[in-house]
Order: structure tokens, then sequence, then C-alpha cells
């Protein structure tokens, strides 16, 4: 039954808190621009096919946000795909999908722009369009439907979902979408017709309009292909769009403080692109060239994210942040600026060989868990096939400095199904797991744990890629290794193994090689039901098996070997890497033969990290020409200046790895054979570079099944940790209200330390190896409970006076989400009891709409209040994580009466208007435990004669207004209410001779 609404104007309030974590729907995040929609040309809803948690974390669409809304043309609003529980709420209320920032449906924006980084988002694509009150297929979208636009890696082979778009930008967006926004706005203002806006938007260049190309099926492999334009003057191919980084700085702000995001970072690129070639590996060949940000721009980017959003980790990404020419001194300057600011700095995409121990030491200070590497395959002979250029030796290398560092655990990727792959190449990803285990074993020492996890999953040959061509591997063969793993590992103690449900995996090798009439299948799925596939629990087989029957369709096209030379599906767009590139990687890798990272020296791993060898090395970088026209002198001359800048301008003891400095013996060509040309000979592996923690392809780095492969390693700053206890002590007063009255406690907890960083009030961190902020709060509000007097104590470093202290308050107001307000603060000290000593009870008003109660609804109330009252007991049964326990609220209760004026007006500065009639209760909060407010209202308004465990009280909305302290009883009366900021009452609490209880455990507690 819906509650009382939380949020104004809201077209989900009255219902968000029946659904899981519905802070995802709420918007009101720090860092959200909420733009006056008159005010600008062009509306873009920026879409996101997942969850919000996965898409908060994506580089991507912050880029765009901050472009589109820094733009005083455009504006651009978020929108998530609602989980399951959401999608039924919409469809069971009738109501749309709408934006976070304006609450508007996807049908009323200018441009609908999807986010496409996976193929098994496609069906939750269908859901947003269709709750969004978009036509699902572009064909039958009219003159005032937006245009539904999308970008990124899926884009460069969009056919099995390019009838549901209208357009597809390629390459870099950052250009792209402002240019179609406003051009399709000009356009439809001028009142051309939707198809002529459309052939326009096509001539812009980089942008691929499927409705506007003609398809014929491909002889030699049954595919639909594209063939032709239909309209002169569209381009054929579709060339990428690829913008110059440096004129587009990476944002130093983007909405922070909603729900927990996967990576709960600001992540800042610092380089886009990759030299190493990996051949499974999308992101690494169609981002080419590497393009690397300017330095001493991301160091100023860092230090601003870092003071706007507050946040206490930043983290550096990169495809492979190790291969970045000046990641050593940008690591020591990002490392010097953020000491002071007790920031973490994680690197993603880290090298692990190249590590320096004195960095892998600070790594073991902040990350007790285990580290994470990619070696993908499991024999030499099959890394080379994946140009994946790591040998074993690095790999046992790294294990022994893990372990001999005190970590006890090390996880390592690796993937199946690979070309040429056999049942040793399979053997060996176990038995290179319990060889890394082995070194481990003897570097940890005597009867220290070791434990290797191998995480095996299954590959998927995908488009632009050397594997396009690629067979993957069919189900059963999947099931065959994945067998052949299990018994192999028997005997390996130390080896855990951990392989992936292999459906999904085929699902999106189906669609990645996917073509047109794939669209059907598409629709007809998730008509009956498909959403979130690459969720294992929800993926709905049956209804794909069902799909692809009905409409015939023979998977094993789509799944095994393509012919090199048949036109493919995805062949109309122009990644620009020159025909017969791809081809000659793929037959290398037949061969197993390696082709050493591009843009380097050949022989040697990463880039000098001073300007003095930098320039002492004239040797020419290799290059097998691509396609992209790489200019080698000028990215020689970038490098150069970018040392400059930092001021690495001597050899000094490098932050990450000396290794270009000093390749092993064996690995280093001769000068001749470093400047050899295009091709250079086979090197085996003994160039290879290191291998990395979390060394994934973009696009797996943000799949959350690869979230802690992802999870980049990081470096505290170098100062002593404090000893903790130190500084000066306060207590504030603040307000949940709104959208932060469905956010869960651990949030709240997270966001305030962030407040404060925004503001600049440091505060001081507990001692030991994972210093945290030194903080207590008020016992925890269940989800959708508003209150009006929480408490906080904390520790900040300075000393403030009451002035400054009032100051403080204000501006963490200003710097807060939405609905959170502080409301004053006073300075603790030594002797002031801290709250888990003071907290005794709470008074709630329990806000009902009139019409829910009945006529006369005050005299119902007030029976029901003396009813309870006069009760001996009052059950209800509780159930938390499945395990239901009895609870006698009467034991709680303290008093209950009907609310008067000053409880309307309280429910009013809670946002709660209306016809409504408050109760007004007092519990007892002890240590033993204490009553949640909804079991309050189930005893005293529901239904009389219910059962314990099924008493539903009437929909009602419930605010904390007061928290208290107790003064000591006296007689058999309570003892009198202290509020929690009257210090001189609460000494004495402490002196007395029956101290409070704590209530640290009062888990249950509201
Ligand atoms: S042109 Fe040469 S250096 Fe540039 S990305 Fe291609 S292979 Fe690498």
């Amino acid at each position: 039954m819906d509650s009382l609404p939380l949020l104004a104007d809201h077209p989900y309030a009255s219902f968000l808190d029946q659904v899981e974590k519905p802070a995802r729907y709420a918007g009101g995040e720090v860092g959200s621009v909420v733009k006056d929609w008159a005010s600008v040309e062009a509306r873009v809803c920026l879409a996101f096919p997942d969850v919000y948690d996965i898409g908060m974390s994506h580089l991507g669409f912050k880029i765009l946000y901050k472009l589109l809304n820094d733009d005083p043309r455009t504006l651009a609003e978020r929108c998530y795909a609602p989980w399951v529980d959401m999608e039924a709420q919409l469809v069971k209320r009738g109501l749309p999908l709408v934006s976070l920032e304006s609450a508007r449906p996807l049908r009323d924006f200018d441009v609908v722009g999807f986010s496409l980084q996976f193929e098994l988002t496609y069906s939750n694509i269908l859901t947003m369009l269709h709750l969004g009150g978009v036509p699902l297929r572009a064909e039958d979208r009219g003159e005032d439907d937006p245009i539904v636009i999308a970008g990124g890696p899926t884009a460069t082979h969009p056919e099995p979902i390019a009838p549901f778009l209208d357009a597809l930008v390629i390459g870099d967006g950052e250009e792209k979408a402002t240019e179609v926004a406003l051009t399709w706005t000009r356009l439809k203002r001028e009142g051309v017709p939707r198809r002529e806006r459309l052939i326009a938007i096509a001539r812009l260049g980089a942008v691929y309009v499927p409705s506007l190309y003609a398809t014929r099926l491909d002889p030699d492999t049954g595919l639909e292909v594209v063939d032709r334009p239909l309209v002169d003057g569209i381009p054929f191919p579709v060339e990428r769009a690829l913008v110059d980084l440096n004129q587009y700085p990476f944002p130093d702000e983007s909405p922070t403080g909603g729900p927990e995001a996967i990576f709960d970072r600001m992540s800042i690129e610092i380089a886009r692109g990759c030299t190493e070639g990996c051949r499974f590996c999308q992101a690494g060949m169609i981002y080419r060239p590497v393009r690397e940000r300017d330095p001493e721009q991301i160091v100023d980017t860092v230090m601003r994210a870092v003071q706007k959003s507050g946040q206490d980790e930043v983290s550096l990404t990169a495809l492979s942040t190790a291969d970045v020419s000046c990641i050593s001194p940008l690591v020591k300057k990002v490392t010097d600026r953020l000491t002071k600011e007790r920031i973490s700095l994680g690197v993603s995409s880290l090298r692990a060989y190249g590590l320096e121990p004195d960095l892998l030491d600070e790594l073991k200070r902040v990350r007790a868990t285990g580290l994470t590497f990619a070696p993908e395959a499991g024999t030499q002979r099959m890394r080379d096939v994946v140009n994946k250029n790591v040998t074993e030796e690095q790999l046992l290398e790294t294990a022994e400095r893990v372990f001999s560092r005190g970590w006890g655990k090390m996880k390592l990727y690796f993937m199946i199904g690979l070309p040429t792959e056999t049942d040793e190449d399979v053997r060996g990803i176990v038995e290179t797991g319990a060889r890394a285990a082995g070194a481990g074993r003897r570097a940890a020492g005597k009867g220290k744990p070791v434990d290797v996890t191998v995480s095996v999953s299954t590959h998927v040959p995908k488009p632009h890629t050397p594997f396009q061509w690629a067979a993957m591997d069919a189900l059963a063969e999947v099931g065959r290794k994945q067998q052949l793993l299990k018994d192999t590992v028997r005997p390996y103690r130390a080896v855990t193994l951990k392989t992936h449900e292999a459906h999904a995996s085929v699902l999106e090798g189906i669609f990645a090689r996917g073509d047109r009439p794939l669209a059907d299948v598409l629709e007809r799925a998730w008509r009956s039901g498909a959403r979130f596939d690459s969720w294992d629990d929800q993926l709905k087989l049956s209804v794909w098996e069902e799909a692809f029957a009905h409409f015939g369709v023979d998977r094993a096209r789509y799944l095994g070997t393509l012919p090199v030379t048949a036109r493919l599906p995805w062949d109309h767009i122009d990644v620009g890497l020159e025909e017969g590139f791809l081809a000659k990687e793929y037959r290398k890798a037949l061969q197993s033969r390696l082709s050493p990272p591009c843009g380097k020296v050949a022989g040697t791993f990463v880039h000098h990290t001073n300007l003095e060898d930098a320039r002492a090395d004239t040797r020419r970088l290799v290059c097998y020409d691509c396609g992209v026209a790489c200019d080698m002198t000028q990215m020689r001359e970038e490098r150069l200046t970018f040392l400059d800048r930092l001021g690495a301008h001597k050899r000094s003891l490098p932050v990450l790895t000396g290794a270009a400095a000093s390749p092993p013996a064996d690995a280093a060509p001769s000068p001749a054979a470093a400047s050899s040309p295009a091709e250079p000979a086979h090197l085996g592996g003994a160039e290879s570079p290191p291998a990395g923690a979390a060394e994934l392809p973009r696009e797996s780095a943000e799949d959350p099944s690869r979230a802690e492969a992802a999870a980049p390693p990081r470096a505290k700053p170098r100062a002593p940790a404090p000893k903790g206890r130190g500084g000066f002590r306060y207590r504030f007063c603040f307000e949940k209200t709104g959208p932060m009255a469905l956010l869960g406690h651990l949030d709240v907890v997270r966001e305030l330390p962030r407040v404060l960083r925004r503001v600049g009030a440091p505060m001081t961190y507990t001692a030991g190896f994972h210093p945290k902020p030194d903080m207590t709060f008020s016992p925890a509000l269940s989800l959708g409970v508003i209150s009006l007097d929480e408490y906080v104590d904390l520790r900040l470093e300075r000393d403030l006076d009451p002035a400054a202290l009032e100051a403080l308050v204000a501006s963490m107001s200003a710097a807060s989400p939405r609905g959170l307000a502080f409301r004053g603060a006073v300075k603790l000290g030594p002797e002031d009891p801290a709250l888990s000593k003071l907290i005794a009870g709470a008074r709630y008003a329990l806000a009902f709409a009139r019409s829910a109660v009945g006529a006369d609804a005050e005299a119902v109330l007030a029976a029901r209040c003396s009813a309870a009252l006069s009760a001996a007991s009052l059950p209800i049964r509780r159930e938390i994580e499945r395990i239901a326990k009895m609870v006698d609220v009467r034991q709680y209760l303290v008093r209950a009466e009907v609310g008067g004026p000053d409880v309307l007006s309280a429910l009013a500065r809670a946002g709660l208007v209306g016809d409504l009639v408050a109760l007004e209760v007092e519990v007892d909060i002890r240590g033993s435990g204490a009553v949640k407010s909804s079991e309050v209202a189930a005893v005293i308004a529901g239904e009389p004669g219910g059962a314990p465990g099924a008493i539903a009280p009437p929909p009602h909305r419930a605010v904390r207004l007061q928290l208290f302290g107790r003064a000591a009883p006296s007689g058999s009366a309570a003892g009198e209410r202290f509020s929690l900021f009257d210090l001189e009452r609460a000494r004495r609490v402490k002196s007395a001779p029956e101290p409070a209880p704590s209530i640290a455990l009062a888990a249950d507690a509201e």
C-alpha cells in the first residue's frame, strides 16, 4: 500500500519506498544539474541501459553530462534502467519512466541518447524506450518524437539494435553530441520533416542513420550486411569521430551523493586508446591511437575534483595505465598534491610487474584483501596467440612479491574459448594458478595462508578485432572445458576455481556479431520478459530460446568461423583501421606470433620516466601502419613535453617501474631489430611487458562481474597516518528529508565526510591500518523515515569558535545533497559523553492521510492510543534476513497520543502536507534494543485483533521528531527528557549511578 509522498511533485513519490534502493530514482545528488527547460535550445536525456549503481561509474556519461550542461544552448538529464521491481510498479500504475533531474518522461526530450557498452543491455534499451513513451522502432516515430541516438563501443557493430535507433554516433562523442542535438532541434524548429532531419544528421559525419542504408544477404556467411546508402551525400562507410582530448578536459565534477556506485570514487581518464594490441580487446582497437591528456591538466582536474566531490579516493584510469608515457612522474606529482588531503590514489590497470617494492608496500597498507591480475591465458603459446605480452616468469615473480608482503590472496583472470585453444592450454590455466600459489607459498613463509583464485570467463569474439572471424565455442564445448578445469584443479588445494555462467556469453557472442534480423528476436524476447540479461539471476534463457526458434534463427551462423574474405555486418563502420591489418594480426595469432606494443621502442616495457633518458633514446618507435596514421615524431615530442611539464628532468627513483630503463637482458632486441620496419621480427615472449592488475578492456572494466578485477590498487598518501583521537570533538545535528530519507544509512555515513571535505573542514581519522573518519552516528533509520533530528559526533582538525561553527554548519548544508540539512553544532569537551551513552529515546510523528483512517480520525486514533497504552503487551513479529523473532512493542512504548498543531507543523517542515492526522509517540531506545516506527504504527493503528505477524498499519509516513537523553528516573517516573545539545544535563548522565545503556547494539533501532 502506498505511503504519503516523500518528494513533492514527483510522479513516483507515493511508492518509492516500496522498491529496492529507492534513491536510485530520486536524484538530488551534489553536482546534479537542473536547468530551465525554456532557457535552452536542445534537451538531451542521457540514458544508461543498466541500473543507477552501474551507470553512475561510467566515464563517458560523466563527460557528456558536463559538456552538455556547461553549454548554455543545451541541457542534459540522466535516466537509468529501472530495476525489475520499479518496472513492475510503473507498469502497474501506468506511469512513464522519467529523468532524475526534472522527472520528465523520455518522450519529452528532444534527444534520447543511449550509452551502448555491452550487447546484453539491449533488452533494457527497449524497456526504457517503452516506459519512456517513445515508440520502440525508429520507423514508428512521428514528427514530434525525440531522436533516439546511441554511442559507445557497441555502436561500432550495432545492427541487431539498429532498427530501434534513429542514429548512432561512431567514435568520440564529445563534439558530436552537441552538434547532433542542436542540428536536430534547429531543423525541427524550422519545420523540416523528420526524415529530412535524419538525412541532415547523417551528413554531419561520424553518424550512422540505419534507416538510410539498404541491406542485403551476404552469400558467404548468410548474414545480412549493410549494402549501400539510400540517399546521396551520406557517408559510406561511416567514419568514426576522433577528438583532441586536450580540447575537452575531463570533467572535474559529476553527481555524487546517491546510492553507492560500483566504482565509488572520482575516476579521471588520463588517456584514451592503448598501445598493447591484445587481439581479443575491442577497446584497444577502436580507440586507437593512444591519446594522452596533458598531465598538468590532469593534476588540476584531480585537485578540483577532490574539492568538488569530497570523495576520498581518486583513480587515474586508462585502458593500460602503465603504458601512459608519463605515468610514473604523474603519479608522483598527484601523490605529492594529495598527501595533505588524505585522499587515496588509485591507478587502474597497473602492470603489477612494474610495481616498485615501495609502492607495493603502500598498497599493502590500504588493500588487505589481495590483488588481481589478468594474464588471460594459461600457456605461453596461448598468451602469444592473444598478444598478451606477459611471461610466466613475470607472473611468478609477481606472486612472490605479493605474498611476501603479507597478502594472503591473489586473483587471476583467464579466458577459455580462445582461437587455437587446446586442452593443454585449458589445463595450463589451473597449472599457472598452482605455480603462482607455489611461488607464493615459498615467499609467504611457513604456515602463512596462500590462496590463488583462478577466475575463468568465456571468450566472446568481438567485431573490429583480429578475432572477429574466429569461432566462439559452443555451449557444450564450454561446458566440457569447464569440467576439464574442475578436474585439473582437484589436487591443488591452494587454488580456487571460479567459472562463469556461459549462456550469457553465448548470447553476447550472437549479438556482438549479429545482423539486423536479430532485432526481431530481441523484440520478441523482450516482449516475453527478457531484462538485465547480463545479470545471472535475471537472464531468462527460455524466452531467448523461444524467440530464436520462432524466427528460425540458426545461432551457429553467428558463432562459427567467418570467412576472412566475407563482408561482415559491421563493415560499414570504419573505426580507422586499415583493411588487412586485422587479418594480418589474425594470421599472426594463428601462428602464435606476438606483435609487440606499438608506439614504444621495440623491447621496452614502459616509457622513460625522465626527460634525460627519453631524449637520449632516439630509437624508432614500433608501428604496424594499422591505419590510424600516428605521427611518430609528434608522439615523441609530446612525451618529452609532458615529462618537462611534470618536472621529470633527471632520473630518480621511479614511482612505478624501471623496466623501461632496464628490460631483461634477453628481452632487448638489437638496435637493428628495434628500428625494423612496420612489422618487427617475432620476438617471442622475451620482450613481454609486465601484465597488470585489472588489465582489462574498457568494456570489461565496466562489467559488474569483473568489478573486483577492475578495482584499482590504491595508494594512500605517504604521510604517516595520524595517531587517531586527535583534533577537536563536535556534535552536529542534521535533518534528512525528501530524497535523503530514501538513502540507506551507510550511504549517509559515506556522504558526511564528503560534505566536510567539500567545505574544507578536514576530519581526523581513526588509527590503524585502515584509518577512517572518526565519527559516530545516531541510530540508523529505516528507509523512507524522515528525520528532523539526527546527530553525529565527529572530530575535526580545527578548533572552531561558536561563530566559525555556525558558519560551518551553514556551508555544510549548502554543500549537501538535496534533503540533507545541518541545523546546528556544539563543541564537545573530553568530559562530554558520546551519543551512544546518551540517547535514551525518540519521539516520532506518524502521519496518516485522514481518508485512510476514516471519519472522526482523531477520536479513532485516540482510542487506539489508550488501548495500546493499557495493554500488557503488544507483540509483533520482526523478520531480519529471514530470521524472525517476536518483539513486545509495549516494553518500549512510553507515550502515544494524537498530535497537535506543533506536530502538524513539524510534518509540514518535513515536506508532508495535505489533510493529515498524526500520532505522536515516544519510545525508549535501550542497549538491549529498540522498536521501529513502523512497528509502533502497526500495533497502534493496525487492524485490531490481527495476528502479530500480519498487522499492517494504514499507509503512513514516519518522521523522527526528536532524539533525546533522559535524566535519571525518580521513583516510578521516567526521567525527564533533555536535548542532546544540552551538555550540562548530559554530563550529569555520565555521573548518574545507573548510566544509560549503549545504543551501539541497537541494530534494529530506528
Ligand atoms: S599507426 Fe602505428 S603507432 Fe599508431 S596505433 Fe597504429 S600501429 Fe600503433
